[in-house]
């Protein structure tokens, strides 16, 4: 390509609503334009990075046995009336009706049409199990689009469903596909991790996330400093230190507290530290039918321990999305007003997360205003109807399989993968007739990739202060040639034309700035830094009187000189043009 005739659409501003890197530079190299909130359209340059993305992903999934296809992105709402998330999806899934006032919604994931699929063409357990993909464009009306392409409400996935004849299989596929993702961040030379996940409104048990680690990650994940063990902060597990076991139990006291309600001012006023406090938190239960209701739940954790609000709404009879109790209905089901509650004498459900059970003569309120309880004991008179995990998990927290302690980072969701149970299946009623002739429903996985976000997540890990610095795996171009003042010198002209012909016969992707003297030698470099191409060559008057060229390795901001007659064998020894195969 010549840059004379190429649409490189650098700017200099930095766009104002770009709050993270990946943005502003996506933006400022024209790889990607805004169109509307959350809609981008892919520039030359953009698209031949997403291009080497998808081809990775496919070529990986392809490996794996996965079948490609392609599903409409409109889809009638009777499908997803069958699943029950016509109702279920709130205000992400944009709905429209079309000339004959049919209902429709644009895909925001595929899991009703691939069933839908499935349940006609798959008869027998003889074709499972079968995995199925599709790189195409969703769309999910966001509430929040933001960081650009990153967050955005239409978006390119790679969304794949298996179907099985029992969970054995889906677990064997399920780590196939584990390794696939593996591969293909790997292979696009990501810093990632697979971390436990939740699974969130799509259904399912078993879950992994892939998380590309960048400050600028939406998600926080944990680690193990001494294991494997790596989860979502949202359902992460963490182990405390144990509290004295032998320290003996004293005589409970109620205590004057005055105006002291938080937790930081009891502590204070008595001198002593969260940790040896238990905070009890009132939330609206639920009825069966998971309506909310005026029944209160107690929840109670350690002073100095936060509440993990995705926990608690997975248990059985709480409302979720969970909503706390208000100082009225407090008032009126405990008698006191909140920062005095304890868990004493609740005539409620009391969930105790772990960090409590085993505390000894710790500081709760004693349901009175104004008053709290000191060398409170779990007893007769102060009990919990349950224990359960409830608590975010905080750094330096053990491991919760006793290996190491757990420390948090920022990470960027790429890609996800379910083990989905029957939860489709059923409701669609999609089986295959087993070796006896019965109909089974399939249980399925699905696993998707966000491919457009990965471009922005390959950004954030790999940029410096003049631009991008692409992988060689996934660059627009290998090499970029720059010509300085061609215009004097047939010679530059002439040696940066051979050049620039030989390397592409070699299968490289090369850019030729030919730009003319309208465009400065400082603006081609610095565009050249932009736009983030690993090599450059810069043919010079100067450089080929010396006998050289200038070569630049964008990564390493490494300067050879190199001699006319070496300088393609150089390339070719230099550019690795298969990184991406
Ligand atoms: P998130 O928590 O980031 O909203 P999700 O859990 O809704 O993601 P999935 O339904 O699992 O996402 O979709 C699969 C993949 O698609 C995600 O791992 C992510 O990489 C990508 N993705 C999801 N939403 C968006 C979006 N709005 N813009 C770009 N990519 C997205
Ligand atoms: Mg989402």
């Amino acid at each position: 390509m010549r840059a004379s005739q190429y649409l490189l659409a650098t700017v200099k501003e930095t766009p104002a609503d770009a709050e993270i890197i990946s943005h502003q530079l996506m933006v400022r190299a024209g790889l990607i334009r805004k169109l509307a909130s959350g809609l981008y359209s892919w520039l030359p340059l953009g698209f031949r990075v997403l291009h080497k993305v998808t081809h990775i992903v496919r070529d990986e999934m392809n490996k794996s046995g996965a079948m490609e296809v392609v599903m409409p992105v409109v889809q009638p709402s009777e499908l997803w009336e069958e699943s029950g998330r016509w109702q279920g999806m709130g205000p992400e899934l944009l709905r429209f009706q079309d000339r004959h006032e049919r209902d429709f919604c644009l895909g925001p994931t595929h899991e009703e049409v691939i069933t839908d699929i499935v349940r006609s063409e798959l008869s027998s357990y003889k074709q499972l199990p079968a995995n199925l993909y599709q790189i195409q464009t969703k769309f999910r009306d966001e509430r929040r689009p933001r960081f650009g392409i990153m967050r955005a409400r239409e978006f390119v996935m790679k969304d794949a469903y298996s179907f099985h004849i029992d969970e054995a299989s889906l677990q064997e596929t399920y780590q196939v596909m584990h390794q696939t993702y593996c591969n293909i961040f790997s292979r696009l030379g990501l810093d990632f991790r697979p971390v436990i996940a939740d699974s969130g409104n799509i259904g399912g048990s078993t879950s992994h996330e892939f998380h590309v680690l960048a400050e600028s990650g939406e998600d926080e994940i944990v680690f193990s400093s001494a294991s494997d063990y790596a989860a979502n902060l949202e359902l992460a597990e963490g182990r405390l230190a144990q509290p004295n076991p032998d320290e003996e139990m004293l005589a409970a006291r109620e205590i004057d507290t005055g105006e002291a309600k938080t937790i930081e001012a009891v502590a204070s006023l008595l001198n002593i530290t969260p940790t040896q406090m238990v905070k009890t938190l009132l939330v609206h239960a639920c009825d069966k039918e998971e309506n909310i209701s005026d029944n209160l739940v107690a929840l109670v954790l350690r002073g100095d321990q936060e509440l993990n609000e995705t926990k608690v709404q997975k248990i059985n009879g709480i409302s979720s999305p969970l909503v706390f109790a208000d100082d009225e209905l407090i008032e009126k089901t405990v008698g006191c007003p909140p920062g005095t509650i304890g868990p004493q004498g609740l005539s409620l459900r009391v969930i105790a997360d772990h960090s409590v059970t085993d505390l000894k003569n710790f500081t709760c309120g004693a349901n009175v205003a104004g008053k709290h309880i000191v060398n409170q004991n779990w007893s007769e008179q102060c009990q919990y109807s349950e224990t359960a995990d409830i608590r975010k998990i905080q750094e330096g927290d053990l491991s919760p399989d006793g290996n190491g302690t757990l420390s948090i980072k920022r990470g960027i969701e790429v890609g996800h993968i379910f083990q989905l149970g029957k939860k489709y299946s059923a409701a669609l009623k999609a089986t295959v007739l087993d070796e006896n002739g019965k109909a089974v429903v399939m249980p399925m996985g699905c696993y998707g990739i966000g491919v457009t976000r990965i471009v922005a997540a390959c950004i954030e890990q790999s940029h410096d202060e003049r631009g991008i610095i692409w992988p060689e795996n996934i660059t627009p171009f290998h090499l970029i040639i720059t010509q300085i003042d061609a215009h004097k010198s047939d010679q530059v002209q002439e040696f940066s034309e051979a050049i620039y012909a030989k390397a592409q016969a070699l299968g490289m992707e090369v850019l030729l700035d030919d730009r003319d003297k309208k465009t400065s030698p400082g603006v081609k470099f610095a565009e050249s830094e932009l736009i983030g191409i690993p090599h450059r060559v810069v043919v010079s008057p100067r450089s080929l009187a010396d006998g050289v060229v200038e070569y630049t390795n964008r990564g390493t901001g490494e300067k050879q000189a190199i001699a006319k007659e070496g300088v393609m064998e150089f390339l070719a020894g230099t550019i690795n043009i298969h990184a991406g195969d």
